[in-house]
């Protein structure tokens, strides 16, 4: 086997290893990954850019770092790629919109700051639904993304991107962002591992806003320990995210909990009802059976405000949108109609042209709910059925520690399958939704195959700011299998 092909295959904790031995340069690394994304993302399509110049001389800086003696953490030339989302300086930040098109950030996000602070190499622009709206990718205004475990079918979305770059062995680590599901989703999707952290956990100075009371910056990687560095180098108080928490980050990779503690799990009954796919249904199944097995208290719970979380989910998360794309207009950035009678027709003609249908469709929907005569029937019910939502998951935390449910209640669904109906695409996030609206951390891990070979992922919820639990328990589930471990054949 090449060493280039070893390389690719190493989670970044690996990588660390190599680095700290002398065994491999950040260049090396870097030079892996490049040419594997040569080699296979013209299959995958994970990448809308990349600025390989900028790649290498970040990893020769660090090299060179390390050849001074001076102390480095984990993270010190280790890759690390970003969804579309995410301002970094000097690069493209598109969101996959035409809308963008063009448009070069002019400062770093507060996650790119810190990344950068730690000397991982900050890389590519990472396909995504245009404005982080979808759940398959395929609202890219830009390129297709395919899942690397079967091509005629979606990576799943928005982050879409993000999962299959690291399930495709592109990075060892990824950025993405879920607003009701984002980061969950895809990596379920791609047999990856990913985060949505509490709300709040993470700075979202930097990230393009979709709806600013639900969006969390999240890590995908292939293993629970990865997403563990990642999320403790990104987390932290930035006084310009007012909603970002001060409270300490816990060393999330090295203060994992003993797998000896006695955790009480719950299992909401709401999440395995109608609609659910038989096979996703077994294989979480059995990975509930191996917590109890070792030792857990499973017990079943109700959440009971479940059915309406996806109606409320798509009332508030469209009314925050219509307000946060209202800044583009087409006159300070972003696209412009050439030809416009007056202002305000410049502004109909560069957000007609500019914007996707899915978008626009949201922008709609959101407007509407937030008009008035509908405020209070709408947006003002939604906030406070919210309250209930949330309330659920404090109720269930009396009494369990975390909650486990399937990420998503289908495997990977074909291309197309889903784009001409908007509400069976807005399904596919039924089980994720409700962390965001309740502001709770939620991880997603491969818990097994379909018969034909797709990955099949579970959710672990856990209390606000519980991320050390749910990594921990998530950490336990993959030293007993080896779900994790496989690669799909590219
Ligand atoms: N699929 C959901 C939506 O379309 C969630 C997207 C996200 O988390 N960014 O809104």
């Amino acid at each position: 086997m090449k060493m280039a092909d070893q390389i690719v295959e190493k989670t970044a904790i690996e990588l660390g290893t190599l680095l700290a031995d002398g065994q491999v340069s950040s260049v090396e690394i870097m030079r892996a990954h490049l040419d594997r994304v040569r080699e296979v993302d013209e299959r995958v399509g994970a990448f809308i850019s990349l600025d390989e110049q900028d790649a290498l001389a970040q990893a020769a800086t660090s090299d060179e770092r390390r050849k001074s003696g001076a102390p480095l953490g984990p993270l010190d030339g280790i890759p690390v790629a970003i969804k579309d989302v995410l301002a970094v300086r000097g690069q493209p930040l598109g969101c996959a919109s035409r809308m963008l098109k063009g448009f070069v950030s002019p400062y770093d996000a507060h996650v790119i700051e810190q990344l950068r602070g730690q000397g991982a190499i900050v890389w590519g622009r990472l396909n995504m639904d245009e404005f982080a709206m979808g759940s398959s990718t395929e609202n890219s205004a830009l390129r297709v993304t395919s899942n690397p475990w079967d091509f005629e079918r979606v990576p799943g979305g928005s982050s879409g991107g993000s999962a299959a770059s690291v399930a495709a062995l592109e990075t060892p680590l990824a950025l993405g962002s879920d607003t009701g599901g984002s980061v969950r989703q895809p990596a379920s999707f791609c047999g990856v591992v990913g985060m949505k952290p509490t709300y709040g956990r993470v700075s979202r100075y930097g990230l393009v806003a979709f709806a600013s009371s639900l969006d969390q910056v999240g890590p995908v990687a292939r293993s629970v320990d990865d997403v563990a560095l990642l999320l403790g180098a990104v987390a932290g108080h930035d006084g310009r995210d007012s909603t970002s928490v001060d409270q300490v980050v816990p060393d999330y990779f090295r203060e994992a909990i003993s797998a000896d503690r006695k955790w009480r799990l719950g299992v909401p009954k709401e999440y395995f009802g109608a609609g659910i796919d038989p096979e996703v249904k077994v294989a979480v199944d059995k990975a509930i059976e191996f917590f109890s097995r070792a030792g857990c208290e499973v017990s079943e719970v109700s959440l009971p405000n479940t059915e309406v979380a996806v109606a409320t989910y798509y009332i508030i998360a469209t009314a925050e949108a219509s307000s946060n794309l209202a800044r583009y207009d087409g006159v300070r950035y972003g696209h412009r109609a050439a030809k416009a009678e007056d202002g305000v027709d410049l502004y109909f003609q560069s957000r007609a042209e500019g914007f996707g249908p899915e978008v626009k469709r949201r922008i709609i929907l959101g407007t509407y709910v937030l008009s008035s005569g509908y405020y209070d029937a709408y947006y003002l019910r939604a906030q406070k059925v919210r309250t209930l939502i949330r309330q659920d998951f404090l109720n269930a935390f009396e009494k369990v520690d975390a909650l486990l449910t399937p990420t998503s209640p289908v495997p990977a669904f074909r291309k197309g399958e889903r784009t001409s109906d908007p509400l069976e695409m807005y399904l596919c996030d039924i089980y994720t939704i409700s962390a965001n609206l309740a502001g709770i951390p939620g991880l997603s891990i491969p818990c097994g195959f379909t018969q034909s070979g797709l990955p099949i992922g579970m959710q672990i919820l856990g209390r606000p700011f519980g991320e050390r639990e749910i990594l921990s328990l998530g950490k336990q589930f993959e030293i007993g299998h080896e779900f994790a471990e496989r690669r799909p054949n590219l």
